[in-house]
């Protein structure tokens, strides 16, 4: 461990053998050696031991672990962000440019920056994982996307060895998907640009998915006010109380889940008409690209919700989140997972895509 000047000061980084690697499935998994960076400054990261264990293409990044299937329970070279400091840039009465570093959890930058009344990261309360993390994956919910908020990242090129602005143009944001994902291995994200706004948008407060307009009503009901005076922080809490109805808990324990396992898969037109035409029910969402449908929709008429194996299972709330109960090995889990994938290939011929980075060697 680095020495520190004052007791009062954390170590810039610190060194951890055999670690427990946390994670939402709650899957053994542990790490021989793995570095943990408080801070994230070109001083810390241009350390030769530091530099020298992140160009090591052998080191992998985990965050909060919300988003990782361990099937192998052994990993011997890891990196952390810990750093969690954010800070506002500048303000003024219509936008709020603020920067978080990577080892926030989301969640708590959701609802510190909700509760300050500004307007931008409220749908995305409730989802696990780092500030870090998430651009990785583009993370989203009810229509939003971090990549609509985000003006810049900061990330450790590990091929270069040096720290790189990327504007947002330049991180590539699609759904569930960025540069930081198709060039896996190479960005350690260390801090995070963001452009809220302190004003609502002109459809506040946004009803359009599933549950919404309900809970939007309700809302209103307790409160006996019109819709548009709720708070960005009110918003935040009933997207919580939406989400905790139908996914499980990420802070409990057990049952585990890594959220939606699979991608909601995106076919042609003429494809999804076909499909159409053989079920007619068929929830269909025209996307870039193609049409949308939902993965979990596939999962239901396979007759797998709330199907339960032993120690892993569908859940009985949401088809699209597979759970484990408490004593698999991450192998189980993934033949299960497999499993799933099958049922849907054999009745609709469509291949689903599993979202979770699985750590397989
Ligand atoms: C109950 C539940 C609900 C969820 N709901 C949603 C949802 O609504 N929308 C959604 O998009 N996702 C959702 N997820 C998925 C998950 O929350 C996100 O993918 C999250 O961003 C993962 O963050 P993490 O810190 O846990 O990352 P980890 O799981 O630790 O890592 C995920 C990936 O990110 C990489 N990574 C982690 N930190 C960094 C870093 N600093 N730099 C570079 N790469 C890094 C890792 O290498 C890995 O490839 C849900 C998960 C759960 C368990």
């Amino acid at each position: 461990m680095k020495a520190t000047d004052s007791s009062r000061t954390p170590a810039a980084w610190e060194w951890h053998n055999d670690m427990p690697l946390e994670n939402t499935l709650r899957l053994p998994a542990r790490a021989s050696r793995a570095l943990i960076l408080n801070r994230v400054d070109p001083e810390t990261l241009e350390q030769p031991e530091v530099a020298s264990w992140l160009a090591d293409p052998a080191t992998r990044i985990f965050g909060g672990g919300s988003n990782v299937v361990f099937v192998r329970s052994q990993v011997e070279r890891t990196v952390r962000v810990a750093a969690s400091r954010w800070w506002v840039e500048s303000e003024d009465a219509d936008q709020v440019d603020l920067v978080a570093e990577a080892g926030l959890g989301l969640d708590a930058l959701v609802r510190e920056t909700a509760a300050r009344g500004w307007f931008g990261l409220e749908a995305l309360a409730e989802i696990p994982g780092t500030v870090g993390a998430a651009p990785m994956q583009n993370v989203g919910a009810y229509g939003v996307e971090l990549g609509d908020r985000v003006r810049w990242v900061d990330a450790w090129d590990r091929h270069e060895g040096a720290v790189r602005r990327l504007e947002r143009d330049a991180c590539d944001f699609r759904y569930r998907d960025s540069r930081f994902k198709t060039e896996s291995g190479r960005w350690l994200i260390l801090r995070v640009g963001l452009r809220l706004s302190a004003k609502p948008p002109a459809d506040w407060p946004p009803t359009a998915y599933p549950g919404l307009a309900e809970a939007v009503a309700a809302w209103q009901d307790k409160e006996g006010r019109p819709p548009a005076a709720m708070s960005p922080l009110a918003y935040a809490q009933m997207i919580t109380r939406v989400r905790l109805a139908k996914l499980p808990d990420w802070r409990a324990g057990l049952p585990g889940s890594a959220g939606s396992f699979f991608h909601n898969p995106v076919v042609s037109t003429l494809r999804a008409q076909a499909l159409a035409d053989r079920w007619p029910g068929m929830p269909q969402f025209p996307v870039e690209g193609g049409i949308k449908i939902p993965a979990g929709w596939l999962i239901e008429q396979a007759d797998l919700r709330g199907y339960r194996d032993g120690a892993v299972g569908v859940s009985e709330r949401h088809a699209l989140v597979l759970q484990h109960y408490g004593g698999a090995t991450g192998e189980t889990f993934l033949r299960f997972a497999e499993y799933v994938r099958d049922r849907v290939r054999t009745l609709f011929d469509i291949e689903l895509i599993v979202e979770p980075e699985c750590v397989t060697d």
